[in-house]
């Protein structure tokens, strides 16, 4: 494929989208610094709607209500927002999400919850090409625990499988923490058939969505998951810092001891009390005041995902990262460049990752050029194809910028 005929099917692909016109719907760089952004799978572009939302917010309701914006609305806004998310994005009925801390701080919680729940049992699965925050926070439990942590090795193009899982779990398995889609490579996990076998062993499951939540759709009700927890400033576009969510099945919320015990998770917060009594629900997970003006912007995506449908979505995801396997195979493969994500569009989420030992030098000078994908360690490039703000013409000149600089002959 040479550069015009690249340039060309992307143009028909733009013209052929049934959701080219939602891109419309994101703030561009003020200043047309930026040809081709390929992270939004780690920071979305904001909705230009956005920008009215927070002004309003500060202007009437915090500028406005003052103190009394917390008893008129504020309060609820966690929970509010997470029954959304859980019926647009994550298959999960009311009173199971809230929106709360950092993906981090959550990870934390419910691992430690579901370790609680566990008593006994000493094991706590995990992949080693998980997100580091994943791994650290089991490594810390397991410390401070006194439990053992059980890697799994995963393929390099891959993630964990169910004959992965079901290799090391057994009655000393207290939990088993993957991701969905795998951050480096996009691999989907198999989510109902792990959970099955980890439920099968009396294991419990926490599910991290933060790659695959607003791109891939979840049915976390349908496939029996225990915990799950993600990001909303990826695909979700939050902004950054914006409060993550956490999915908590109704069977467990009864029982559910998590370790940050704040007076917002408490049955009657405003009472004061001496002891710590928990609240009924999913507030329960909450620890303290929650961050209203960072949950606002994912309220505005999740509108814009609802009118669409998130399977849209999905199919507009499946044809973008077809479409950039294609010209990675194309334009790059010929330089050395391997694809270190899978190819059946299937079982991969929104980006691919590219591997050549010229990316970490390169990737500085691609941002200089106004192409902004990211790049992991140790020589991976990431192309993150946020379905409804990326175009195929950017996805097509990011990869013939990568050519370009690989001295091909483009
Ligand atoms: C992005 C990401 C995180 C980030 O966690 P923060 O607490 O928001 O920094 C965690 N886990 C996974 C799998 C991620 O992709």
């Amino acid at each position: 494929m040479t550069r015009t005929a690249l340039l060309d099917r992307a143009a028909e692909l733009d013209a052929a989208d049934p959701l080219a016109a939602h891109r419309k719907l994101f703030l561009d760089a003020a200043d047309d610094s930026v040809r081709a952004y390929l992270d939004g799978n780690s920071l979305g572009r904001p909705l230009a709607a956005t920008v009215d939302t927070l002004t309003s917010f500060v202007q009437d309701q915090w500028g406005g209500r003052l103190i009394r914006g917390w008893d008129e609305g504020w309060l609820s806004l966690p929970q509010e927002i997470g029954d959304q998310l859980g019926r647009v994005a994550l298959g999960a009925a009311q009173g199971q999400c809230v929106v709360a801390d950092s993906t981090s701080v959550l990870l934390y919680k419910l691992a430690r919850a579901a370790v609680a729940a566990r008593p006994g049992r000493t094991e706590i699965v995990v992949d080693r090409d998980n997100f580091p925050s994943d791994r650290f926070i089991v490594e810390g439990i397991a410390r401070e625990r006194g439990l053992t942590v059980r890697w799994l090795d995963v393929a390099y193009d891959g993630g964990a499988t169910p004959d992965d899982v079901s290799a090391v779990v057994g009655a000393q398995t207290a939990l088993v923490l993957l991701s969905h889609v795998a951050y480096r490579s996009g691999f989907i996990a198999d989510v109902p058939a792990i959970t099955r076998i980890a439920h099968d062993a009396g294991a419990l499951v926490l599910w991290d969505l933060s790659h695959s939540v607003g791109s891939v759709p979840a049915e976390l009700d349908a496939w029996d998951v225990d915990f799950a927890t993600g990001c909303s400033y990826k695909y979700l576009n939050g902004g950054p810092g914006a409060p993550a969510w956490a999915y908590v099945a109704e069977r467990h919320l009864p029982t559910l001891d998590q370790p940050i015990l704040g007076w917002l998770g408490s049955a009657d917060p405003f009472r004061m009390g001496s002891a710590y009594e928990p609240a009924n629900g999913i507030r329960r997970l909450v620890s303290g005041t929650p961050p209203i003006m960072g949950m606002l912007p994912v309220q505005d995506m999740l509108s814009v995902v609802d009118g669409v449908g998130l399977d849209a979505v999905r199919a507009k995801s499946e044809v973008l990262t077809a479409f950039a396997v294609d010209a990675v195979d194309t334009l790059l493969a010929p330089h050395g460049v391997v694809l270190a994500s899978p190819r059946d569009a299937a079982r991969r989420g929104g980006h691919i990752t590219i591997d050549h030992p010229a990316f970490a030098t390169m990737v500085p000078e691609l941002w200089k050029e106004g192409v902004i994908p990211d790049y992991r360690n140790p020589n991976g490039i990431r192309l993150g194809l946020s379905p409804l703000s990326t175009s195929f013409e950017e996805t097509a000149l990011a990869v013939e910028a990568i050519a370009a600089r690989l001295g091909a002959e483009v």
